[in-house]
C-alpha cells in the first residue's frame, strides 16, 4: 500500500517512510497510508509567500471571486467520485451532502459575496473617512490590505471537504495562499479534492498546497505575517497556543475547537405543540448525522422538568427508527464512526458521563448493524443519557459521536445557567413559540455562543437546522469553543487581512485608497462629467452647478403633486411651532429632486441609469426663498468585468446661500465603459 501524496511547492510528493495506515471506517481495510516525513516545509512556506501570494494579490477581489465560482462549477462535476470515496469515511449519502455539497456551496457563496460586497480592487476601505482636524486638512481612513504571508489550515477529520473549502474560500479572497493539513483519518478525501483543484489550473500556482500526515515542523517556518487556522480538539488547540511561533513570532492563531452545544426546549412548549416535535427531530438529527461527529452537534438537551420524561420517550422513539450500518446500503440512516480509535474515545467519554448520568437509550457495547461486519467497522449505537440533578457532567466531556445527555431545568434563568456551564459553545438552539421566552433566553445565551437558532412552527419549514454552519453567518464560539470566528460572509475575508488606520491629507488618502475623500481637490473642466465614459472619467471629476431659489410655489406644488402635505411644508403656524423648522420648509425629497435637476445632463450619453443613493442626510432645513447649489464629484469607479458598464459613485453635497450644508449623499449610477457603448 503506497502513501498518500502531498502537494509541495508545485510537485506531488510522498513522505519518505512507510507511513501510518488509514483504515476504512466500514470494513477496517487499509485505504492508504499517510506520512509527511522528509517534506520540505520551508520550501512550502517560501513557495506560498513568493509564488502563490503575489499571484493572488495581482488579482482584484472580483477576479478572485470569479475563480472561486469557476472552481465550484468544476468540483461539482466530480461529486459522484467524492461521494464514493466518502463512503469509506463512514458517511451516508446525507452525510456526504453536508460535506461535499456544503463545501462547494461555500465556494459559490463566497464567489457571489466577493462580487457583490467587495470592490473590484485589491484593498478594502472600512467605513467612511474620519475628520481629524478642524480645517478638514487632516483626516483618517481605515484600510484593509492583504498580508504577504500564508495561512496554514489544520483541519479536523470529520469534514474533509467542507473543512478545507470553508477556509480556502475566504483566505483566497483575502489574497492569502493556503497550506492545508487535513485530519489524517480522512485525508484521502481532501487529497482527492486538492488533486482536482490543482489539475484544473483554475487557481494560480502556489495558492494551495497540501500536507498529508503530521504537521511536523511546518509551524516552525511561520512568521509575523502568517496565520494558523486550526479546527480540532481543545487538547490540540492548547498545544498550538503554546507553540513558539505563536508565543514568540507573532503568528496569528484562530481556533475552532470542540464545544458542548445545547438545545433548549422553551418552558411554554406543551405536549402536542409543533415545537416539541421540531425539538425532538432536531436532537435526533444532530445525534445521528455523521454519527454525531460534528462540532456543532447537540450534546446537551435542556428541557423543562415537568415534561422531561415525555421528551426522553419521544427522542427514544425516534432513535428506534435509525438503522445503523454500511452507508452504501440505502436503508442505513447512520454509518460508523471514522475509526475504531474514535469509537474507543467515544466509549470512554460515555463512561465519564455515566458518573453523572444514566443511559436511557442505546448500548455503547452493542449495536445491530446492517450490511457490514460489526466487529471490523467502527459502529456504535446512538446513546441518550439523562443527567442526575446538579451533576458535574455533561458540561465538560465531549463525546464526539452519536451521544447526547438530557438535563432538566426549573426556571428560564436556570436553563441559561445550564447552557453557560459549557463555558462557551459554537451554537445553541431554542424551541419556543413565545417571544418573551425567546427574548429572555436568547439574550442570556448570546454571550456564550457564536450562533443561535430560534426554532418554531413559523421558521421550521425553511430552517437550515441547528448543526449547519452557513457561509453568510459567523461560525465559531467563545471560551471553550476556541474563541475563533470563521465565515460570516465578508467578515471571514477581512479576518485574514490587516486593518490599518491611515492618517493624512484628503488628497493623500484619495491617492492611496483610490476613493475620493471629502476635502480632496475637485477637478472641474469644461466637459460635463455625465458626458464622459468610464474610460474618460477621473476620480475627483466634478460639476459645480448653477444655483436655484426654492420658492413657496415650488413647495406647494411638490406637496400637492406628491400628496406629501406634512404640516412643516403646508401649515405656517404649525411649522412655526416645530422646534427644528420655525416656519415652512422644503421637503427633503424636493431638495434632492431639485439637486438632480441642477446636476443632470439630459441628453443620451455614457450615463445609463441611476440605481440609488447611499447615506442621504438632510443637515440644514431649506426655507422659503433659500438658494441651493450642488457639487457632484466622482468618488469611486467600479467597472463590472462581465458587462460593458460599471458603477460610478458620486459625492453629492447641496449647500445654501450661506455655504451651509443642506444635504449630503452618494449618487449611484451605471456608466458605459467607453463612449461608443453610451
Ligand atoms: P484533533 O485530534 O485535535 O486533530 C485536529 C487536527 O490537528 C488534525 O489535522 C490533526 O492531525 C492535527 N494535529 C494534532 N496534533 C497536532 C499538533 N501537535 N500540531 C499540529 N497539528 C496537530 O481533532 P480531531 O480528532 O481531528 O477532530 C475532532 C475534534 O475536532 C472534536 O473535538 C470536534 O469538536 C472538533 N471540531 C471542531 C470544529 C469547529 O469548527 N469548531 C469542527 C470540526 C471538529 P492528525 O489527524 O494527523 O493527528
Amino acid at each position: 500500500m503506497s502513501t498518500l501524496e502531498s502537494y509541495v511547492a508545485g510537485y506531488w510528493l510522498r513522505g519518505t517512510d512507510e507511513g501510518v495506515p488509514v483504515l476504512d471506517a466500514v470494513t477496517g481495510e487499509e485505504v492508504t497510508r499517510v506520512s509527511s516525513r522528509g517534506l520540505d516545509f520551508a520550501a512550502m512556506v517560501a513557495h506560498a509567500r513568493e509564488v502563490g501570494g503575489p499571484a493572488i494579490q495581482r488579482l482584484t477581489f472580483h477576479e478572485r471571486a470569479s475563480l472561486l465560482k469557476e472552481l465550484a462549477l468544476h468540483l461539482g462535476r466530480f461529486k459522484d467520485e467524492l461521494y464514493t470515496l466518502s463512503l469509506r469515511t463512514g458517511c451516508t449519502r446525507r452525510d456526504s451532502m453536508v460535506d461535499v455539497d456544503g463545501g462547494i456551496g461555500t465556494l459559490f457563496s463566497y464567489a457571489s459575496k466577493g462580487k457583490r460586497e467587495l470592490p473590484d480592487d485589491t484593498v478594502f476601505l472600512d467605513g467612511p473617512h474620519e475628520p481629524l482636524g478642524k480645517g478638514g486638512a487632516f483626516v483618517g481612513q481605515h484600510l484593509y490590505t492583504s498580508r504577504p504571508g500564508v495561512v496554514v489550515q489544520i483541519n479536523a477529520f470529520n469534514f474533509p471537504v467542507w473543512g478545507m473549502l470553508e477556509k480556502l474560500a475566504p483566505a483566497f479572497l483575502a489574497g492569502l495562499p493556503s497550506i492545508v493539513k487535513p485530519g489524517s483519518q480522512t485525508a484521502y478525501l481532501t487529497e482527492a479534492v486538492v488533486r482536482r483543484i490543482v489539475a484544473s489550473g483554475i487557481l494560480p500556482e502556489g495558492s494551495l498546497q497540501l500536507v498529508c500526515g503530521s504537521a511536523g515542523t511546518l509551524l516552525d517556518e511561520l512568521g509575523a505575517q502568517d496565520a494558523v487556522a486550526f479546527t480540532g480538539s481543545a487538547h490540540t488547540a492548547r498545544i498550538l497556543r503554546g507553540h513558539p511561533s505563536v508565543l514568540d513570532r507573532g503568528v496569528r492563531l484562530g481556533v475552532e475547537a470542540d464545544s458542548l452545544n445545547c438545545s433548549i426546549l422553551g418552558p411554554d412548549v406543551r405536549p402536542g405543540d409543533p415545537e416539541l416535535d421540531l425539538f425532538v427531530k432536531g436532537v435526533v438529527t444532530e445525534m445521528t448525522v455523521k454519527a454525531g461527529q460534528k462540532c456543532t452537534a447537540i450534546r446537551r438537551v435542556i428541557v423543562p422538568e415537568p415534561i422531561a420524561d415525555a421528551v426522553v420517550d419521544a427522542i427514544s422513539a425516534r432513535l428506534d427508527r435509525i438503522t445503523v450500518g454500511n452507508p452504501a446500503d440505502e436503508t442505513v440512516r447512520m454509518g460508523p464512526l471514522a475509526s475504531l480509535a474514535q469509537r474507543d474515545e467515544v466509549r470512554k467519554a460515555i463512561e465519564a458521563l455515566r458518573t453523572s448520568a444514566e443511559i436511557v437509550y442505546g448500548d455503547p457495547s452493542h449495536v445491530d448493524v446492517v450490511g457490514a461486519d460489526a466487529e471490523r467497522g467502527a459502529f456504535l449505537s446512538p446513546v441518550l443519557l439523562r443527567a442526575r440533578p446538579g451533576a458535574a457532567e455533561p458540561h465538560d466531556v465531549e463525546p464526539f459521536g452519536p451521544v447526547a445527555t438530557v438535563l432538566s431545568y426549573g426556571s428560564v434563568d436556570e436553563s441559561v445557567e445550564l447552557a453557560a456551564r459549557g463555558r462557551g459553545s459554537l451554537v445553541a438552539s431554542l424551541a419556543t413559540h413565545d417571544p418573551q421566552v425567546a427574548r429572555d433566553v436568547a439574550r442570556g445565551l448570546a454571550p456564550w455562543h457564536g450562533r443561535l437558532l430560534i426554532l418554531d412552527r413559523d421558521d421550521a419549514g425553511e430552517s437550515t437546522g441547528h448543526g449547519s454552519p452557513l457561509p453568510m453567518l459567523v461560525h465559531g464560539g467563545p471560551g471553550r469553543a476556541g474563541g475563533g470566528e470563521e465565515l460570516g460572509g465578508i467578515r471571514g475575508v477581512l479576518h485574514h487581512m490587516q486593518r490599518t488606520a491611515l492618517q493624512g491629507s484628503p488628497d493623500m488618502l484619495t491617492a492611496i485608497t483610490g476613493r475620493w475623500t471629502t476635502g480632496s481637490r475637485r477637478l472641474v473642466d469644461t466637459v460635463h462629467p455625465f458626458r464622459k465614459s468610464l474610460a474618460e472619467l477621473r476620480i475627483g471629476d466634478t460639476i459645480e452647478t448653477a444655483s436655484r431659489t426654492v420658492t413657496l410655489d415650488d413647495i406647494n406644488h411638490f406637496a400637492e403633486f406628491t400628496g406629501d402635505t406634512f404640516y412643516a411644508h403646508t401649515d405656517p403656524e404649525a411649522a412655526a411651532a416645530n422646534p427644528f423648522f420655525g416656519g415652512i420648509v422644503a421637503h427633503g425629497y424636493l431638495v434632492v429632486s431639485l439637486a438632480a435637476g441642477l446636476f443632470v445632463d439630459p441628453e443620451p450619453g455614457p450615463v445609463l441609469a441611476n440605481f440609488g443613493v447611499d447615506h442621504l442626510r438632510f443637515l440644514t432645513p431649506v426655507k422659503v426663498d433659500d438658494t441651493i447649489r450642488v457639487s457632484l464629484t466622482v468618488k469611486q469607479m467600479t467597472p463590472r468585468s462581465s458587462a460593458d458598464y460599471g458603477e460610478v459613485r458620486w459625492d453629492a453635497t447641496v449647500t445654501n446661500q450661506d455655504g451651509e450644508l443642506v444635504a449630503t449623499y452618494d449618487v449611484l449610477t451605471l456608466v458605459a465603459k467607453t463612449a461608443a457603448e453610451g
